[in-house]
This record gives structure tokens, C-alpha cells and sequence, in this order.
């Protein structure tokens, strides 16, 4: 048949690539969209609270970087990121305790979502093997599909990754011929499960995955957004040969800077620059000078104090709010930072279906399905406390109870 008997759009969607075919939207945007009505209470989204941002400080040194040095801030710069960003980096990744990284092992990128991207680039090819937790970042899941990645979950517990059985994965998935490439893992306060692994397995982790072979992608977004409780080590800080780092402003700072970064190993690190740089050429001059003048001037890390005050006290009225309302037989998790709670509902409701019965009575939220590598969390939902008041929080709290004490009877 020639092209014009077919329709144009036909002729056009055979040219899609098999890679194109894995790429979907996520659940979690198809309730953003819904949570733009202001009658429904939003426990969705996982979104900054950038009201407590110096918001005119920040318009005020951004104006002047783009009149002072405008030629500069709105030109093409270096693939790696400003060299004053990079270094400061450093200074960021040491408050964290991660005092083993070089300004040379730091490269700057479009977000850390890019940073996952340009791992999957560097090392995997379709049908290869990712390790992940279950249930992980719904964004990693969909880059990992979109390079024709499998991921494979590794069983965890209220601890985080249970080091035995990311062994016993490992020989299990090896011996059935599977190539795996790195373990990819949120080891603080896990989108969306808030859990935080255990200071104790860490090491542990650390040598299984070096004896194996097994890089790790260790994505810490949240680490400083601490609420209560001991910092436990980063990974990379553990090995900095084995494991890439990957870090971010969106969650301390501005996500609509789309900047983080990733510290990568010394032998790594070209290959992983690289791939970055082919597909964007430099991540934006002008929001690295605007990171970079508001990590001079500012108060960050008092900034971050203040962030960690408010989201405490989120945190807890949803605590004390799913305490009260809840009904019997739904257990969540507690988490000592981050954002999100995770909710296990007994079995047989399916939290998708929950979902649209929650946009009518006036709460949305994840359901877990969509942040599960075995889609076995059809019972689980995702609540996030970071960006509504306590009041609010509350109040969504008692709608959805009431939903679940009606889903439960029936
Ligand atoms: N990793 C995790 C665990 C996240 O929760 C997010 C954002 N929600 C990202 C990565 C992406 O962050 P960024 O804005 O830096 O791309």
C-alpha cells in the first residue's frame, strides 16, 4: 500500500521506535491534573513548599545576574555545570557527611531525573537487569522502561533492602541469564514509602553489590529533610568507587531550576558526562548562577532548618490524623523525613478504583500500583504531607477514612 492510501497518521505511528512503545504517562500526572481543583484535598503531590522561600531575595539576585552578567548567565556554558556550582557541591554533599567526592567527580545535570537517564544510557541495553526497591520512584520506573530496562525488586522491610535477600536475587536472577547493572536504590526516606534504610545494612549492601559486580545508583533527593533520628552514612560515602551519587536542588531548593547533579566514580566519569551532554549540551547557565548566588548569600542550610520545622509538623498532624481516623486493619509506614506515607489496606482494594471514588468525595492521592516494579501493590497508597497545612491534611485524612471505612465493609 503506498503512503497515500494509508493515512498519514498511520504511515507515521509504524515509524515509532520499540523503545517509544514503554513510554507512558505516569499515574502520578494523571492526578496532578486533577489536583488543580481547588475543592479536592490533595494529598498527592510530592511538591516543595516553596512559599517559604526568600521569594523576593531570590527575584532580586536573579535580576542583577541577568543585569550584570547577562552575557554570561544566558549563554551555553560547560557540559559539566559552572565550575562555582560544582564546587559548591562539594560543600552541599559535606553537610551531608559525604566528604569523599572531588569537584572532578561532580557533574551537574538537568534534574537527577537526567541523572537516571544518563546511567540507563551509559550501561544499559534493552533486555539488561536493574535492581530496585519495591515499591520505588515512579520516575526511575518509567526511564528503566523507556531504555527497555527489566527492573527487578529486591525484598525490603521496614529497614529498607534486606541485604540477604539482595543476594539471594542476585544468584537467582544470574543463574536464570539475566545481566544486571547497577542496583538502583533511595536509601533515605524512599519515594514513596518513606522508609529509610537501616544504618546497619548499609556497608553490607555496599560489599554485596561490589563482590558482585553490581554498580549502585544511590538517589538521595531528600537525605537533608530530616524530621527526627540519626543521619545513617550515604553509600557513596561507603565506596566511592562503586557507587554513583545522585543529588538535587529540587527538594532543598527550587524544582523549577530542573538542576541536581551526580558524583560519579573517577573511571566512570566521562562516558557519564557525556551521554548528558548529547542530549541537552550544558544544563541552564542562568539557574546554576541563580543555585549558586543563593547558596552564597542565603542561609541554606538555615533555610533547610526551617523547611525540616514545617514539614515536621506536617508529618505529624498526618500521623496524628491517620491515628485518629483510620480504620482497623490499615497499617502505615512512620517516617523520619521526606515527604510521603505509605498505606497498606487490607486486601482486595484496589486503590485505583479507591482513587475514583475519592475524586468525588474530595481527597486524591497515589494509588501504589503505579510505584510498584511487580504491580503487586494494588492495596497500597501513597499520601504526601509536604505541601497542604495541617488543617487541610487533616481534613483529607478524615475523607479518605471515611472512603476506606466504606470500602472495607463492603
Ligand atoms: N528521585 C526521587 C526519589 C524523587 O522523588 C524525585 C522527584 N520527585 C527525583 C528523583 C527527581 O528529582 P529532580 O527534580 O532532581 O529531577
Amino acid at each position: 500500500m503506498s503512503t497515500d492510501q494509508r493515512s498519514i497518521q498511520d504511515v507515521q505511528e509504524a515509524l515509532f521506535s520499540r523503545r517509544a512503545a514503554g513510554i507512558k504517562q505516569s499515574a502520578v500526572r494523571d492526578v496532578f491534573e486533577l489536583s488543580l481543583d481547588p475543592s479536592l484535598v490533595s494529598l498527592a503531590g510530592g511538591n516543595p513548599y516553596l512559599q517559604l522561600l526568600p521569594l523576593q531575595k531570590v527575584g532580586e539576585l536573579a535580576q542583577r545576574i541577568i543585569v550584570e552578567q547577562g552575557p554570561v548567565a544566558l549563554q551555553y556554558g560547560s557540559g559539566l555545570g559552572t565550575p562555582e556550582l560544582r564546587a559548591q557541591i562539594i560543600e552541599v554533599m559535606a553537610a551531608e557527611g559525604i566528604t569523599n567526592v572531588g569537584i572532578e567527580d561532580v557533574v551537574v545535570t538537568n534534574g537527577s531525573q537526567s541523572a537516571q537517564d544518563m546511567a540507563c544510557k551509559v550501561f544499559c541495553d534493552p533486555g539488561d537487569t536493574v535492581l530496585c526497591e519495591d515499591p520505588t520512584y515512579v520516575g526511575a520506573l518509567n526511564t528503566f522502561e523507556a531504555y527497555q530496562v527489566k527492573a527487578r525488586p529486591v525484598g525490603t522491610d521496614e529497614n529498607g533492602l534486606i541485604p540477604d535477600a539482595l543476594r539471594a536475587r542476585i544468584a537467582e536472577l544470574r543463574a536464570a541469564g539475566e545481566r544486571i547493572k547497577f542496583l538502583y536504590t533511595i536509601p533515605n526516606f524512599n519515594n514513596p514509602s518513606g522508609i529509610t534504610l537501616a544504618a546497619e545494612r548499609r556497608s553490607e549492601i555496599v560489599e554485596i553489590c561490589r563482590e558482585a559486580g553490581i554498580l549502585i545508583l544511590e538517589d538521595n533527593p531528600y537525605g537533608m529533610l530530616r524530621y527526627e533520628g540519626e543521619a545513617a552514612p550515604t553509600l557513596r560515602s561507603l565506596d566511592a568507587q562503586n557507587v554513583i551519587y545522585m543529588g538535587s536542588f529540587s527538594k532543598i531548593f527550587a524544582p523549577g531550576l530542573r538542576i541536581g547533579w551526580a558524583a560519579v566514580p573517577t573511571n566512570l566519569f566521562r562516558r557519564f558526562y557525556l551521554a548528558g551532554e548529547a542530549v541537552a549540551l550544558c544544563p541552564p547557565t542562568l539557574n546554576q548562577m541563580i543555585i549558586s548566588a543563593y547558596l552564597d548569600e542565603h542561609d541554606w542550610k538555615g533555610q533547610i532548618a526551617k523547611y525540616n520545622d514545617l514539614y515536621r509538623s506536617r508529618r505529624d498532624a498526618m500521623l496524628a490524623a491517620l491515628g485518629e481516623h483510620l480504620p482497623a486493619g490499615i497499617t502505615h509506614t512512620h517516617p523520619e523525613g521526606g515527604f510521603f506515607i505509605w498505606l497498606t489496606l487490607p486486601e482486595g482494594i484496589d486503590t485505583y478504583e479507591l482513587l475514583q471514588q475519592g475524586v468525588k468525595a474530595g481527597v486524591i492521592f497515589i494509588p501504589g500500583a503505579a510505584f510498584s516494579p511487580s504491580g503487586e501493590a494494588s492495596n497500597k497508597l501513597r499520601l504526601a504531607f509536604c505541601s497542604v497545612d495541617e488543617e487541610t491534611i487533616a481534613e483529607g485524612v478524615r475523607r479518605l477514612s471515611l472512603l476506606l471505612e466504606q470500602a472495607i465493609a463492603s
